[in-house]
Parts: structure tokens; sequence; C-alpha cells
């Protein structure tokens, strides 16, 4: 009985080692993973850009720094992928695996590429759908920042019916869960595993501990306990990278270390105040949770990123002196309630040599602290990411699709300097106009997944709104004035018809169809190619920004909800011809970056 089974199993192995063979040579993969044919087409439609910047002018020990905070940001990285999907970490080890015992076969290694554009185990298809590559639950609108059958009807009802906890669980950095007797076990488990974090979170023990098991009770956590060990790992490095730093440029030391203990405290006031206005040297970093882009059920959860910076002096110090003028820019934006602005923004000219999570992709400038709290105290800075803003690649993409959509009147205009000065001041439009509501909230809760979109739109529209005023103050002449202009048509294009939760395309779409309904464009009659009315830009941008400061101001959900079903529409006859017109160049729709610091 038992050689007989042991002689099934022997031949049992055998069979499956042979079928393992087959599988390797024609690289078929298991159930739940995309073969080659699914994966090409995206990765086809993908430009591969590796940032490569020159490090020469950075100090032994910046260069000892750069190291440290490499390692911290990859720590970074996976924490990101994690937040983004719960399976992220066995769904990529597992993948990896699958890339090895298929001897790198050239279907895993699409995946693996496919995951690395993707952040995690969910892709974008070339119809702007979200599915899974690898075998993972589906996407949830949540992500990984809420239970996983948690919807926005039974949490908007919880927070109602507990207004006592709706600050713990709307706030930027915690983890929604259920009360569930395993859930508040391990939370207080953890938080005995790291007294520090005990330390700085008054209150917590005592919370967790008064909390009764109850499936249908939500609670927070704040990030500092959800993802303690990760956390001190990375602190570790940011530590290190200010041990390196300390006497040659001690404010960024200070600044490395303040972000780190902000990382245990889950409050990033030391680190955002020691940060914006710090001299810095030859390096920068962003660091830590601010963008709540990913999380699609509220809007309101910041998940991790790290950009690691070279500053270009020249550059930055150039930029800094040309930009004056501010206050009269905020004073005469079309509304009454006027802020005092700070005379000098700190704007640095960049060039990227690593990104991790969040900010890894093709994110052109960055404006950071977010906190309107912050922002008002200390203020914010501008990072200009050049290498990517300029990259000739990516310009040459774009300019492809422009010139599909735009009469030949018009295609000269755009220009990738047009392209830094539009962006450059889309920044600096998150610097004005309205950052709280006639009451006094802050825009993200009054406007929850409205906020970013409308926020997004204000920026794109002050640049457009300033533009004139910068020709009048000599900043632009009169070419660059119609490029920063043509670069403003050329974000508003689609090349597909954005889903519900994508605030900067949706935002896009919005302006587009608002400067087709006041005539800032229009078709062609013969061709259907779109002609810019430069003489109505200045009215039309500045009705448009008029309408969005008056909705931020109110702060009233329904009313954003109103304006943005009555510009976001999408008609087949005239949207989707011009996307065909535009997919039919050719031109890459997604770009994959990586980065020589990284060895990728
Ligand atoms: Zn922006």
């Amino acid at each position: 009985m038992n050689s007989m089974i042991k002689s099934k199993v022997t031949m049992r192995l055998a069979i499956a080692s042979c079928l393992f063979f087959a599988a390797n040579s024609l690289a078929e993969l298991p159930d739940g993973y995309w073969i080659q044919e699914q994966s090409q087409p995206i990765l086809d439609a993908t430009l591969r850009v590796t940032l490569d910047p020159d490090l020469s002018h950075l100090t032994g020990t910046e260069a000892k720094a750069v190291a440290e905070l490499i390692a911290a940001g990859r720590i970074i990285n996976s924490l990101y992928e994690t937040q983004l999907h719960g399976q992220s970490a066995a769904a990529k080890q597992a993948l990896l695996k699958l890339h090895e015992s298929t001897n790198r076969s050239r279907a895993t290694g699409n995946l693996l590429d496919l995951w690395h554009l993707s952040h995690g185990p969910i892709a974008t298809t070339l119809d702007n759908a979200r599915l899974a590559f690898v075998p993972v639950a589906a996407e949830r609108p949540g992500r990984n920042f809420y239970p996983s059958d948690l919807t926005r009807e039974e949490f908007d009802n919880y927070l109602q019916q507990n207004s006592d906890d709706a600050d713990l669980l709307l706030d930027l950095r915690s983890i929604v869960r259920r009360a569930s007797k395993e859930n508040l076990l391990a939370d207080i488990m953890r938080l005995g595993d790291f007294p520090a974090v005990d330390a700085l979170h008054l209150g917590l023990r005592e919370r967790l501990t008064a909390l009764k098991a109850d499936r249908d009770s939500l609670y927070a956590v704040p990030y500092a306990l959800a993802f303690a060990p990760e956390l001190r790992e990375a602190r570790l490095h940011l530590n290190a990278a200010a041990d390196h730093v300390q006497l040659e440029t001690p404010d960024f030391a200070a600044y490395l270390r303040n972000r780190a203990r902000d990382l245990l405290s889950s409050n990033y006031e030391s680190g955002d105040a020691s940060w914006v206005s710090g001299d810095f040297g030859g390096l920068n970093v962003a660091f830590g949770s601010y963008e709540t882009y990913d999380d699609k059920l509220r809007g309101i959860k910041a998940s991790y990123g790290v950009s690691l910076l070279a500053r270009d002096d020249e550059a930055s110090r150039a930029l800094e002196s040309a930009i004056t003028g501010l206050q009269a820019i905020e004073d005469s934006l079309p509304y009454e309630h006027h802020k005092t602005v700070r005379t000098k923004l700190p704007v640095g000219v960049y060039n990227i040599i690593a990104d991790f999570g969040q900010s890894r992709g093709g994110n052109t400038a960055t404006i950071l602290p977010n906190d309107a709290d912050h922002t008002r105290k200390y203020g914010r800075t501008i990072l200009l990411r050049y290498n990517i803003m300029m990259h000739p690649d990516i310009f040459e993409s774009r300019k492809k699709r422009f010139d599909a959509a735009v009469d030949a009147c018009c295609r000269d205009h755009l220009t990738s300097e047009g392209g830094f000065n539009r962006t450059l001041w889309h920044e600096i439009g998150h610097y004005l106009g309205v950052s709280r509501t006639a009451d006094g909230r802050d825009l993200g809760s009054a406007l929850a997944d409205y906020a970013d979109l409308l926020e997004e739109m204000k920026s794109d529209l002050v640049s457009l709104y300033a533009a004139p005023a910068l020709r009048a103050m000599d900043y632009h002449d009169d070419d660059a004035l119609r490029a920063h202009y043509a670069d403003g048509i050329r974000r508003t294009l689609q090349i597909t018809r954005p889903r519900p939760e994508q605030p900067y395309q949706n935002m896009q779409l919005m302006q587009f169809n608002y400067y087709l309904e006041r005539g800032l464009i229009a078709p062609d009659a013969a061709s259907g190619l779109l002609r810019v009315d430069y003489d109505q830009y200045h009215d039309v941008v500045t009705e448009l920004l008029q309408q969005v400061l008056q909705l931020q101001y109110a702060g009233d959900y329904d009313l954003a909800k109103q304006f943005v079903e009555r510009w976001n529409y999408w008609e087949e006859g005239l949207h989707g011809k011009l996307a065909e017109r535009m997919l039919a160049t050719n031109a890459t729709r997604y770009t994959l970056v990586r980065f020589k610091a990284l060895q990728e």
C-alpha cells in the first residue's frame, strides 16, 4: 500500500515536471497571468525613458547621502505598492519566481515591465480599463486604504452616525479598518512592538483598547502604526543620509531628521517647515505621503512617494529672480477674497536622480506641501523636474498627437519651452486663489472626490490666465506667450474617454468642452481639425477660472458635482474622432521611466 502510493506520487511528479518543462519552452503561464499577446500591445504603446543626469557636481558626502536616500526610496516603493493593492508584495514575489522558472521568458519580462509601469498588478489597457495582469483580486476604488468590502455609501453613512470619529477616519494619513477582533489585536500588539509610535500618538492605545470588536464598526490607525516596520527601516536611512551631510549642508540634514521623525508621528509639520526654504546644496528630496490621487473612494488618503533630485543651481537662481509680481497676479484673479502671497517663491530646477512610489512616472513638476496651514505658515516649494519636462522623446510623442488634432495654422506654436512655462505657472497656480472655503474648511474635506479635479483645473487656468501679464512684464515675448497658450490647448486633448476617477483627464476634458462651446477652439468645417482663436483666449479662460474659484470658495459638494456633470461629456462623433486621429499617429501613450542611479 505504502509503496504503491509512493510510486503513484513519483509518477505524478514526473508528469508534473514534464508539463512544467513544456510550459517553460512555450512560456505558457499559469492561470491569471497575461500571455504575451495581452501585454505586448500596451508595451508597444509605451515610451521607455531612462534618466541619467550628470551628477558630477555632487560632493563626496552628497553622493553618500544619495545612496542612503535610494535605499529609503526602495522601501517606500514597495510600501506604495501595498497601499495600492493588498496582495502586491506576494504577487511581486510570485511573478519574480515565475520569471526565473520560465528562464526569464519574454512573457514574464513583459509582466515585470507592466508592473513597473503600473506600480503593481493592475494595468491600464488601451481601452482605458483597469485590469489585473497577474492572479490577484480586482482593483477597488478604496485601494488598500479602506476595508476591502467598504463602499462609499456605507462609509458616508458611518461618518454621519459617528461624527466624533470623523476626524480620525478622514485623516490624510490613516488607514480605515473594520473593528474585527483580529484587526484590533494585531494593532494593539504592534503598538507594543513600536514604543516610539505609542509615545508619539497620545490616546491611541486607550482608543484601541476601548474599542469593542464589531465588524460593522470602523476605526482608523495612523500610517505610523500601520506601516511601522517599513517606516522604521526608511527612517534609519534618512538619519544616515543626514549624518553624511551634517557638516556640509546642515539645513538638509535637519530636514532629513525632521522628516524621519514625521514618519513616526504622522505629523509632517517639522519636516515641511524645515524643507520649504532650507539651503540644501546640490540635492533635494520630496519624501513621504502627500498626494491623494490614488484614493478613488473618497480622495482623502495620501500615497507614499520619494523623489530624489539634483539641483541645477544656476537655472534655479535665474528662475527665482524672474518670478516677480505674484501679488499683482493674485489680486487680479477673478474672485474677491484675495490673500497675501509670499513675494519670493522657493522654485528649483532639478534633474531627477530617482523616483519611488507615487512620485514615479512622467510627472513634470510638483508643489508641496499641500496642507493649508503649513502652506500659510511656511510656504511651498516648487520642484521643476527638468530632465523629464524637456525630454526630447516625450515632447516628440506629444507633438505628434497635437499635430494630428490641430489645424496646420497652429502646429508650429507648440514648443517644449511652452510646456515648461505652462507647467511652471500651473504649479504657481496652486499657490494662488482659494485655499479655504468661505466657512474655513479645507478644500479636500469640503469637496471630497471633486477637490483634486477642481484644484488642478484652477491651477491649469491660473497658468493660462497669467500668460498675458507675463507678456506685459516681458517675462514672455510674443512667441513664448503663444507657446504657453498652445500647450494649454495640447493639454486638453484626450486620446480616450477618461474614467470618472481620473481628476486630471476629466478636468482637461472639461476645459476642452468649455473652450469648444465658447469658441476658443473650433473644428475646421472641412478637415475637422481644431483651430485656435487666440484673441478669445484670455476672456474664455477668465470666465472659466471665475467659476472654479467660486466653487472652491463655496465648498458646496453638490454645486461642484453639477458643474462637473455639466462640462464633462464625450461625444464619439467629436471627441472620439479626434482621439482616433491622434491614436492613428501611433504616438506612445504611456511612459515607463527608469533610472540609471538604480541600475535600471
Ligand atoms: Zn497640479
